[in-house]
């Protein structure tokens, strides 16, 4: 970091603040947002391609309700020629922040005007360059949630102290420029360069401004539908993919502006495809990007890959309303923003195909991740403590993106469709433009349903953990139920009950399902209704998971399921079924050799794509972790032949895709592996299927972490065939699958001290790096990754910890291995929310040596 004085008479060299704080500090964010308001600030970035930083100037201005120091925060940049109303300051930054001396600041409007750079490059900063080896271009783009707005230019990074931007960017004249607003202007500069000036933004948080640079090109020009960008070496591709994705975007603004009585909130919409984008997507106010990989597919994509990517669509788009228009005022209440934009992307998508069995695909790809990480000491309540931004990251995870949505369902269970709506209704029309807490929301609620919700808030997102909800009924001589009592208890064992909302069905054979509604507030009731009624073959508590909790069978609807499960015909209530064997499997209630024969048995008759590759996952996890080696080698050939033998035959395209996944990801054998060379030489064609570039760098990763002869070879040949720039990122990933104890340590090296490795090159690879057979060569790494957490939550992006994480433990499976994570959480000096996101992956493995020891 260099510090560039001012030069003309310096003012505040004696300061009325002591040493500035490090990061953002809650108090310090709550003082200026009383203290400060009407922030504008007019920025002008120069952009010049393969150039280490971006020039700016930036002229701020806002109202301070008094004259006292005011801390500007910055970081990694270079300040000079700073003015306050008129007066030259010296631009010192010290600990991200530059101080407003109290003797320059006065009540009423203040103006501060400054020159500054801010760095740019492939990983690691707030401006971050793309190169594409395709064309020989580069492109620029900003990212900077939660605090990194700070990082490209200086300013109140907090996300109640809203700002209007008014931008202008100076980049080469052949370049494309896109930001929140409209283009205003475009004048041309000095030596291909042109200015472009955009309309002021409305009011909006910095984490939320935006732009991106580059030779983008716009997909379409289709009047009244979303702006898409590419960049140009895509564009073809882009074309073919870009009506659906224009038409989904299009349709989720009727229906959302219509479900939340508010018209769409910014002046237009665009929507910007990145490249190694960090994230699926980031919902910029009216500019959201995109990562590429997530919209144009890199492998044969199923209809289910499709409906994940209007989800994704559908998520950002939502928002624009529930985080850009009205925003959390603090990152403690993340779960407001990305609760709802995850559970009214399923809402949306549920009324736009009706068809689709959309709250199946809600519980398969919501619920796991959610119940994964609430039953481990590492979880979290969903209203998160966070006492500075820079630990914000952490709060990004499975509590606000899964467990929120979750519990969130189960609330408008609870209040009833329309009263959900118009508490959400009310919400937003309160706080438009403006910031919003959770207990905002809840009294919304409150006031349009007449129901107390005080004892929910305070269960569901003041206190971490979840229940688990038992059943035990019996029928009389009469086969008739005489008894149906419901208990919960708290899955962590720290003394909690919830208000649990929800279903339960009585299930029979030959005659309807009975659905009875339930709710346990306490920690035992009685389900009176079901008193009298038939005697039923097996009973669930969570029919269409409207409940949030775990719901595992008694036993004797478990005997019951597991006979009669291939006869389940709807197909949500057999995923569900299906779910809850495999909780009880993670429990080690079930053997997972038993799970695992019942799948294969059960498979080749399941129609139901999403949930074939569900079943498969399981398939793969119990061979990989769950079962010794003595089963998997039993087990192996069997499940390889099923295979290949579905990938040839089975009568829809999307199932000979996952069934072509699944070989691929359990093949092990010579003969397995014999089948995936064919695939990969062509000898072998999945019917109707052209597998893409992604597809093929699979197989190829998986032979050579299986160590197969031929192997490098095929390596060798796959470059040659694809060189363009992603073949050169996968070839990257596939040899971090190589098990060699050299090759392992520099890529370890890579990943901690290459500043220029793309950050998505590494998150590919990590993954590969921790193969599921090279655990032993792999251990050696896990403590020194441990130790890297530090240095990992400040440099990378937001999700980068968490995948490290579960890449580096989620790769052993042994005892000893565990002994070490939890020697390492004992002795090291950690944050605690490094610590909770260690507690919350290595439940995966305390899980797996559990289940080895319980099944050996
Ligand atoms: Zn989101």
């Amino acid at each position: 970091m260099r510090i560039i004085l001012a030069v003309l008479g310096l003012l505040g060299a004696s300061s009325l603040m002591a040493a500035p704080p490090d990061g953002i500090p809650r108090d310090l964010a709550r003082q200026r947002a009383a203290q400060i308001s009407d922030v504008r600030y007019q920025l002008r970035f120069t952009l010049t391609p393969h150039a280490p930083s971006a020039a700016g100037h930036e002229e701020l201005r806002f109202r301070a309700s008094y004259s006292g120091a005011i801390l500007l925060d910055f970081r990694e940049g270079t300040a000079a020629n700073l003015t306050v109303n008129g007066l030259a300051v010296l631009a010192k930054i010290e600990s991200g922040h530059i101080e407003l001396p109290a003797n320059a600041i006065h009540p009423g409007e203040n103006v501060v005007s400054l020159d500054f750079t801010a760095p740019v490059a492939p990983a690691g900063k707030a401006i971050t360059r793309f190169e594409d080896k395709d064309d020989n271009t580069e492109y620029l783009y900003t990212l900077f949630v939660p605090m990194d707005a700070e990082m490209a230019f200086p300013c109140f990074d907090q996300p109640d102290l809203k700002g209007r931007f008014h931008l202008e960017l100076t980049a080469p004249e052949d370049w494309a420029v896109i930001s929140n607003t409209a283009i205003e202007s475009q004048s041309p500069g000095n030596s291909g360069q042109r200015t472009t000036v955009f309309s002021e933004t409305r009011p909006i948080s910095t984490y939320l401004f935006a732009f991106a640079a580059g030779p983008f090109r716009k997909v379409h020009e289709t009047p009244g539908l979303p702006g898409l960008y590419v960049r140009q070496s895509k564009l073809k591709k882009a074309q073919e993919e870009a009506p659906e994705v224009q038409q989904i975007t299009a349709q989720g603004i009727d229906y959302l502006s219509s479900f939340f009585a508010q018209p769409f909130p910014f002046p237009k919409y665009d929507m910007v495809m990145i490249p190694g984008f960090a994230y699926g997507g980031m919902e910029h106010a009216g500019a959201t990007f995109l990562r590429e990989e997530s919209v144009l597919f890199r492998v044969a994509p199923t209809h289910s890959d499709h409906l994940n990517r209007d989800t994704l669509l559908l998520h950002e788009l939502t928002h624009q309303w529930f985080g850009d228009l009205t925003t959390m005022r603090w990152f403690d209440d993340l779960w407001l923003k990305e609760g709802f934009a995850q559970y009214m992307a399923y809402q949306a998508l549920a009324s736009l195909n009706p068809d689709e069995n959309i709250w199946k695909r809600f519980y398969q790809s919501i619920k796991p991740a959610a119940y994964g990480i609430d039953s481990t000491k590492g979880t979290t309540p969903i209203y998160q403590d966070i006492v500075n931004l820079k630990d914000a990251k952490s709060a990004y995870g499975a509590i606000v993106y899964s467990k929120a949505p979750g519990v969130i369902k189960q609330l408008a269970f609870v209040l009833g469709d329309e009263h959900f709506r118009d508490g959400l209704r009310l919400y937003l029309k309160e706080h438009t433009y403006a910031n919003a807490e959770w207990s905002d929301l809840v009294r919304a609620f409150e006031r349009v349903s007449g129901r107390s919700l005080q004892d929910w808030a305070a269960s569901w997102i003041r206190r971490r953990g979840m229940p688990q909800v038992d059943v035990v009924w019996s029928c009389d001589a009469q086969d008739q139920i005489d008894r149906f009592s419901l208990t919960q208890r708290d899955v962590l064992g720290e003394g909690g009950t919830w208000p649990v909302a929800m279903q339960a069905g009585l299930h029979y054979n030959g005659r309807a399902t009975i659905h009875l509604r339930g709710e346990l507030n306490a920690e035992k009731a009685e389900l009176r209704e079901a008193i009298g009624k038939p005697c039923p073959r097996y009973v669930f508590l969570n029919d269409q998971d409207f409940g949030y909790g775990r719901f595992l069978l008694d036993e004797r609807s478990r005997k019951a399921v597991i006979e009669k499960l291939g006869e389940v015909s709807d197909v949500f209530e057999r995923t569900l079924l299906w779910g809850s064997l495999w909780d009880s499997v993670r429990e080690a209630d079930l053997a997972p050799r038993d799970f695992v024969q019942l799948a294969l048995r059960l498979l080749p008759a399941e129609t139901d794509e999403s949930l074939a590759q569900n079943l498969i996952g399981h398939v793969a996890t119990a061979l990989h972790r769950y079962v010794n080696p003595n089963v998997r080698a039993e087990i192996v050939p069997q499940s390889e032949a099923l295979a290949s033998n579905q990938m040839l035959h089975s009568p829809s395209q999307d199932l000979r895709i996952i069934w072509f996944r699944a070989l691929r990801a359990i093949a092990e054998s010579p003969e397995g592996r014999a089948r995936l060379k064919e695939v990969l030489s062509g000898k072998l064609a999945v019917p109707g299927v052209e597998l893409r570039p992604l597809d093929r760098w699979t197989i190829v990763t998986a032979l050579i972490a299986l160590h197969d002869p031929e192997a490098e070879a095929l390596l060798a040949t796959e470059q040659k065939r694809d060189n363009s720039g992603d073949g050169q990122k996968y070839a990257y990933m596939a040899q971090a699958a190589r098990p060699e104890s050299a090759s392992k340590q520099r890529y370890f090296d890579d990943y901690l001290h290459d500043s220029s490795r793309p950050e998505d090159w590494i998150e590919q690879s990590l993954g590969p790096f921790n193969y599921w057979n090279q655990s032993e060569l792999t251990l050696a790494y896990l403590k020194p990754a441990l130790e890297a957490l530090p240095q990992i939550k400040r440099e990378r992006k937001i999700f980068f910890a968490l995948g490290w994480l579960n890449a580096f433990i989620g790769g052993q499976q042994s005892a000893a291995a565990q002994a070490q994570v939890r020697e390492f959480l004992r002795s090291a000096a950690l944050d605690k929310d490094l610590q909770l996101k260690i507690l919350e992956v290595s439940d995966e493995l305390d899980r797996t040596v559990k289940i080895r020891q319980r099944y050996p």
